[in-house]
């Protein structure tokens, strides 16, 4: 049953309706008509059920979603690493709480097109479950993704980040993986595949440096790929310091925060390393 939707505001006790039903040109007057009709067919137990809905939407708008801040010159330099990190992790708490910030998107997008000042730079899988901002609540301007199968580091993605640090402003280099990662599971069992090949190669090391796990080192050992995608975004960590003067110097000045984190498709938690 379609109800009204000036029912729902009128139930639940709402007097002024919100800016974008009056640029509809609904009135109160239409909601008290609307009302009145469908009063007069509601059943005692929708009424109930809107009582019910009434305290639900009591509690949400007690937990109302913060309005979205789109980072400026300003924001992004007032940032520290530390304080990035953070705005990651309330992020996803936010995430898997349901509890997303409001965006209009369109706005930040007409906010952000003459520069942009993300605070953060992540390395994460291509992944269709791993999607940065999605899982880290963020928007338009934000941050940095790099996504690659296995989220590994080459020549490329150094530079990427190079840029996104030394040139753009962006306080903090998160790698993240994660669980049931396609990839890593190809180069436990040493797929070949076209290109793929090459692309699995970057991961191999992460392979060879967890012990154990014998008779199974293969996708079907659960426990084993895990160890394996733990251990690529810490080598993957370690081979930016490694590989990129520039990062490891903005990262020994305190400039830039460098760190790895794992994402649990299953639970949507980020768990930081
Ligand atoms: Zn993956």
């Amino acid at each position: 049953m379609n109800l009204p939707l000036s029912v729902y505001f009128k139930e639940f006790g709402i007097t002024q309706l919100p800016t974008n039903i009056k640029q509809k040109g609904v009135t109160m007057k239409t909601i008290d008509t609307n009302r009145r009709n469908f009063m007069k067919k509601a059943s005692s137990s929708l009424i109930a059920a809107a009582a019910g809905s009434s305290l639900a939407l009591s509690a949400i708008k007690a937990h109302a979603a913060q309005s979205a801040v789109t980072q400026t010159k300003q924001t992004q330099s007032a940032t520290t690493p530390q304080k990035a990190l953070q705005m990651l992790k309330e992020g996803n708490d936010r995430f898997i709480q349901g509890k997303m910030t409001q965006r209009d998107l369109m706005q930040q997008v007409k906010a952000t097109g003459s520069g942009q000042f993300p605070f953060a730079a992540i390395v994460s899988c291509m992944d269709s479950r791993a999607s940065a901002e999605l899982i880290f609540d963020q928007g338009i301007g934000d941050i940095f993704s790099a996504r690659i199968a296995g989220n590994f580091v080459d020549d490329e993605i150094l530079g990427s980040l190079e840029f996104a640090c030394a040139a753009a402003g962006a306080k903090l280099i998160l790698v993240l993986g994660h669980t049931e990662c396609g990839a890593i599971k190809g180069a436990c069992d040493d797929v070949v595949l076209g290109s793929l090949t090459q692309t699995l190669s970057n991961i191999k090391p992460a392979v060879a440096a967890v012990p154990g796990f014998e008779p199974d080192r293969s996708s079907k050992n659960d426990q084993f790929v895990q160890a394996v995608a733990d251990k690529n975004v810490v080598l993957t960590v370690e081979r930016i310091r490694e590989r990129s003067p520039i990062l490891r110097g903005m990262a020994n000045k305190g400039q830039i925060g460098l760190g790895g984190a794992m994402y649990d498709v299953h639970s949507g938690k980020v768990t930081f390393i």
